[in-house]
């Protein structure tokens, strides 16, 4: 037996019902996961999920609070201590359907949210326990229930409501788009899902890569889509193929949601950036992954194969872009950030796998200018040294450039992951809509409608690069309020 498996043993087995102190007692359970050295390489899953004994013992740990601050603490308000109350009865079956009631894409979300600042920031366990590492795990335990249903052939395909000849168009299938069309979709509408490239899933597929995602996952739940009847229409640009005013017009649609995301990668605006050698992260990852270059040989998208990496950045997008270079076989990869690792953005798990990976961690440094050889290659970056002044207005402190620190570093290649903005092309051709400085769609933040009549937008595209929870919690609210738009036409017609 595993030390999980007798303890388990043990604790099931009392003639009496656990106390608090019990439960705290519990040591948290560690997420299993692949040798470093070897994942290094490698594009397989980092995290092997929970055993069974290992998730419910890691359901016992929770004290099932009266009033579960962890459930304020998530974007979408999943019953948590209910579905890990069926984990803790080994019901899976309650516990994923529990959790299916508030969220779509649980076995995506209990793997990439940042469940550290959200759920289990709030839990009443990791107070106690003086951190937020010993609070329950309440994304693996979600990751675990999902994972449980897809492995056991359980997915259940939601009812779908009678046809009510209304149409809707769904543009992009990022994580909110998704969300929107399976919501719509259920209420009886016919829905068609847009999408610009020819694979299906937005950042969940061409940017977080395969081995914090498996592809895999996001195909089984593009597949239960399908099978709820929803269209899709692949390598179709809105904007380009055809305008937003044509899919009413032209197509007879009856809404539009756009949850079009913020593709648009920033650079530094530093001399060199044009150099063969460096790339957007966003652009690396998506030849990566989308295009497949990992699999040298057969890819159709060949990518340069740099040996001495620099990442510019300290978040998500730059710790993939990290993590993929090193996959990709580059003998080392150095992540320059500006500030110190207090203020970095990227989620702690990530850092600490980047760092078993072998990813340096160069702080309070950033380039200034890159250098390239005779044949407009990169060569070397010269990077100056910072110091950390006062808070800005994110509240963390801002990076002071140290005079005269300036130094070179030789690399080959330089991926820049200093964030991203909206992507102008639907806003340019589309006037009706309105959009603030940085090219954010505008919306009414309690139905996420527009300016523009029966047009409804949601995730990345209105709040800027943000995450997958919150991006799907918009399309829950957009969804909503075209199902109710949709419901009131149709019963002023039968009036
Ligand atoms: P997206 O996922 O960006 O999808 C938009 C889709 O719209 C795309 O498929 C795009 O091709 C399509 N599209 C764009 N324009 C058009 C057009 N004109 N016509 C048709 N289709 C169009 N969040 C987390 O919570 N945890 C993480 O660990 C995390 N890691 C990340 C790592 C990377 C590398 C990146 C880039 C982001 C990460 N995020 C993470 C952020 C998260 O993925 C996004 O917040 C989320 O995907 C936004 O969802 P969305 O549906 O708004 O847009
Ligand atoms: Fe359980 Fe923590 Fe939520 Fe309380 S706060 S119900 S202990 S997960």
């Amino acid at each position: 037996m595993t030390n999980a498996a007798t303890l388990l043993h043990e604790l099931i087995s009392r003639p009496t019902p656990l106390k608090i102190k019990d439960r705290l007692a519990i040591p948290v359970q560690e997420m299993p996961e692949l040798d470093a050295t070897y994942r290094a390489r490698s594009l397989d899953e980092v995290a092997t999920g929970f055993t069974p004994e290992m998730a419910q013992l890691e359901a016992i740990r929770c004290l099932q609070c009266k009033r579960p601050a962890c459930v304020e603490g998530c974007p979408v308000h999943i019953d948590i201590p209910a579905f890990i109350q069926h984990i803790a009865n080994n019901d899976m079956r309650g516990a994923i359907d529990k959790i299916k009631e508030t969220s779509l894409l649980p076995a995506i979300c209990g793997r990439v949210c940042p469940q550290e600042s959200q759920c289990q920031e709030n839990c009443t366990v990791g107070k106690s326990l003086k951190s937020v590492d010993n609070a329950v795990a309440i994304g693996r335990l979600e990751r675990y229930a999902a994972d449980w249903e897809r492995l056991h052939n359980e997915v259940k395909i939601p009812e779908v409501k009678p046809n009510t000849r209304k149409k809707v168009a769904v543009i992009g299938s990022g994580p909110a788009g998704l969300v929107v069309a399976a919501d719509v979709r259920r209420e009886g509408h016919e829905v068609v899902i847009f999408e610009a490239f020819h694979k299906l899933g937005g950042v969940l597929r061409y940017g977080i890569p395969e081995f914090r995602l498996p592809k895999e996952i996001v195909d089984r739940e593009i597949d239960t889509l399908a099978k709820m009847g929803v269209q899709f229409r692949l390598n179709f640009v809105i904007g380009r193929t055809r305008k937003v005013s044509d899919l009413f017009k032209k197509d007879g649609f009856d809404a539009v949601f756009i949850g079009t995301g913020a593709g648009l990668p920033m650079f530094m605006g530093i001399e060199g950036e044009n150099l063969v050698g460096v790339f957007a992260a966003n652009e690396y990852l998506t030849r990566t992954n989308l295009m497949r270059a990992f699999d040298k040989g057969h890819a159709a998208t060949p990518l340069w194969q740099g040996k001495q990496v620099a990442v510019l950045g300290g978040g998500n997008v730059a710790m993939d872009a990290a993590r993929m270079a090193m996959r990709m076989g580059a003998d080392s990869v150095k992540l320059i950030y500006r500030r110190t690792e207090a203020e970095m953005p990227a989620r702690v798990e990530e850092v600490h796998h980047a760092k078993a990976e072998g990813i340096e961690f160069c702080y309070l440094q950033n380039a200034t200018r890159i250098l390239g050889d005779t044949n407009g290659r990169v060569r070397a970056m010269e990077c100056i040294r910072f110091e950390l002044g006062e808070p800005d207005a994110s509240g963390r402190r801002s990076p002071v450039e140290i005079k005269g620190s300036e130094f070179e570093l030789e690399v080959d290649t330089v991926l820049v992951a200093i964030g991203n903005g909206s992507n102008p092309l639907i806003p340019q051709t589309t006037p009706d809509l309105k959009i603030d400085k940085k090219g954010h769609v505008l919306v009414d933040a309690l139905t996420n409608k527009t300016f523009m009549e029966r047009v409804f937008a949601g995730g990345d595209i209105v709040l800027g690069a943000a995450t997958v929870i919150l991006a799907m919690g918009e399309g829950r609210r957009a969804a909503h309020s075209i199902n109710e738009l949709l419901a009131s036409e149709s019963l002023a017609k039968e009036a």
